[in-house]
């Protein structure tokens, strides 16, 4: 049987689009398939906040932060806390994309057009010792534009190629399997599901047409990870964090479904570190929802309390954040999935923002002059809408009243009112010197020593319950399933390992599927702003190497 096209592409995403950029520019055509309609393409990647982790950057160096590949690298090791046999690749992938985000990454994605919003914001602060978790450093780079704008030239290079006939775009095909002949993998089958007019993000038809093979030299997997199947995120918890959460909601698209690693799985390739994750315990619901339990992420700045089920404050460093998965871990600890943040209105104009495109139309449009009101004084109307509308939102102007409004809201009379007002007068207490011993208030005053934090991230310390910062807030807050850290492995030129290290041939994959390059390139915990960037190093490496490997 004769090729059908040179190259097969599995996903339409970030990770795809780059490969395929890349292989049109070596001069290879390409299929590139997609389950999604035409309204999706771009995969999660259109829905992000554009936030990309970059070492010593032309914008870091203008705010006064001085930072260096070996502090990054000394971070991420740090971070991702290597210890399996199964981490050869990763950890390989890792040095690769921490010279790759100190190196070229920067003047790369500025030749394709893509901008920065010039106040680097600081991710995952940590607060261990200078070896453990965290960015010693803000490196959080926000694209000019979010999402979209980091889709954008992949997206217009696609289609360039599309128009000179060496690209065809397919929709609504659904990917079952991979076909092979003596060992190689030389095509895929699936089905042909039904046409779907939903708009971008929404959950499509399942029904299937009828079906499809096609025959190549190479397929790419980029498939993206499992964050959208609950019951594949349940299967794969990894214990030491505790028991699977009996609630979850949805920081992803439905399309995030992981049914692709099967189908690697089951034609040889290795899948490893299947219980590394990255979910976010801030999530909150959407109360206008696009995809199935759409979750929203809290990226909250360090002043509010992070409060357990019963009104107890989280243990040192699990400040609003510092350790994702420290936290996760400390609540579920706890017996409930869920937590609090304890705030009041001044807090929320400088401290809470949201993760997502869509909520944050001002940098999404690209508007100066709306961004720029981020400094004046009330909260963005993303945020002023989820505290009027949305069901995790409780707004009083006393204490007691906040906590009777949060132990309805629960149903249970789990938080004392004398117990929680003890607590955050004690921590009050400590604004009225320029220093103290409690940890969360010296970490907000170390904050604001950084330019970006007390222009518009943090603000200055003052006593929760002074009426004049009022009124007080609670936020209920749900774990959100996201990012998928291990996946299938794969060597530096993206092509999938058998089990004992041997290529399967004919076969790569980039992106979120495999592990954003290796089969686990974060480790255990990630510095946040490399999941995009992953795609984008892993998309380009994958391309690059089967470009060089069909004729
Ligand atoms: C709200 C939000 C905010 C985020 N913010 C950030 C951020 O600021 N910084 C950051 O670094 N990361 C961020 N991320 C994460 C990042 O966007 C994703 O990890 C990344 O875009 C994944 O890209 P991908 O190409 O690997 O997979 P995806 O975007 O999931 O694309 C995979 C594509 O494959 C298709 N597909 C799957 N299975 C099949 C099949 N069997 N057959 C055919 N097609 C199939 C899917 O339909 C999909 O279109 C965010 C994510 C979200 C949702």
């Amino acid at each position: 049987m004769s090729n059908d096209t040179d190259v097969i592409v599995v996903g339409a995403g970030l990770a795809g689009l780059v490969a395929t950029a890349e292989l049109i520019d070596a001069g290879r055509r390409v299929i590139l398939l997609d389950q999604e309609p035409e309204a999706s393409l771009g995969g999660q990647a259109f829905w992000s906040f554009g936030g990309l982790f970059l070492v010593d950057s032309p914008l870091q160096r203008r705010l006064g932060i001085r930072d260096s590949h070996d502090l990054a690298l000394q971070d991420w090791l740090g971070s991702a806390g290597f210890d399996r046999e199964e981490d050869l690749w990763p950890r390989r992938w890792a040095e690769a994309y921490v010279d790759f985000a100190s190196g070229e990454k920067y003047a790369w994605l500025r030749e394709q057009g893509v901008g920065f919003f010039p106040l680097v914001q600081w991710a995952e602060r940590g607060g261990y010792l200078a070896t453990g978790h965290g960015n010693s450093v803000p490196r959080f780079h926000v694209t000019w534009g979010t999402g979209p704008a980091v889709v954008e030239p992949f997206v217009r290079r696609v289609r360039a190629g599309e128009q000179r006939g060496v690209v065809t775009l397919r929709f609504r095909h659904r990917v079952t399997g991979l076909t092979m002949t003596n060992g190689v993998v030389d095509g895929v089958h699936g089905e042909v599901l039904e046409p779907s007019s939903v708009e971008r993000g929404r959950p499509s038809s399942r029904v299937v047409v009828s079906e499809f093979t096609l025959k190549t030299q190479a397929v790419i997997v980029t498939s993206g990870g499992i964050g959208g199947n609950h019951e594949l995120v349940r299967r794969n918890w990894p214990r030491r964090l505790g028991d699977p959460p009996k609630q979850l909601i949805s920081g992803v698209p439905d399309h995030v479904d992981g049914r692709m690693l099967d189908v690697i799985a089951s034609s040889g390739g290795h899948l490893i570190n299947s219980d590394r994750m990255w979910h976010y315990p801030e999530g909150i619901r959407n109360f206008a929802p696009i995809w199935s339990n759409h979750a929203i992420r809290i990226l909250c700045g360090p002043s509010p309390l992070w409060l357990d089920a019963r009104g107890q404050r989280l243990p040192i460093p699990l400040f609003p954040g510092f350790d994702t998965l420290g936290a996760l871990q400390h609540i579920l600890s706890t017996g409930y999935d869920y937590s609090w943040f304890l705030l009041n209105q001044r807090i929320i104009e400088r401290e809470i923002a949201l993760s997502g495109s869509e909520q944050n139309p001002d940098l999404t449009g690209r508007s100066i002059s709306k961004t720029l009101s981020r400094v004046l004084p009330g909260a963005p109307g993303p945020v002023e809408a989820f505290k009027k509308h949305g069901v995790d939102f409780l707004v009083r102007k006393t204490l007691p009243e906040l906590v009777q409004e949060m132990n309805a809201l629960t149903g249970e009379e789990l938080i004392e009112p004398a117990e929680l007002e003890r607590v955050i007068v004690a921590r009050d207490r400590q604004i009225t010197n320029p220093f103290g011993k409690d940890a969360q208030v010296t970490a907000i005053r170390g904050a604001r020593a950084y330019l970006g934090d007390r222009l518009i991230r943090v603000a200055r310390p003052h006593r929760l319950l002074d009426p004049a910062a009022g009124p007080l807030i609670a936020v209920r807050l749900s774990i959100l399933t996201r990012k998928t850290l291990g996946g299938v492995e794969t060597d530096l030129s993206g092509r999938v390992l058998r089990a004992g290290g041997r290529p399967l041939p004919g076969l790569f994959a980039a992106g979120e599927v495999a592990g954003f390059g290796g089969g686990g390139m974060h480790g255990y915990r990630a510095l946040e702003g490399a999941f995009l960037g992953g795609c984008l190093f892993s998309g380009r490496a994958a391309g690059r190497a089967v470009a060089r490997n069909v004729l």
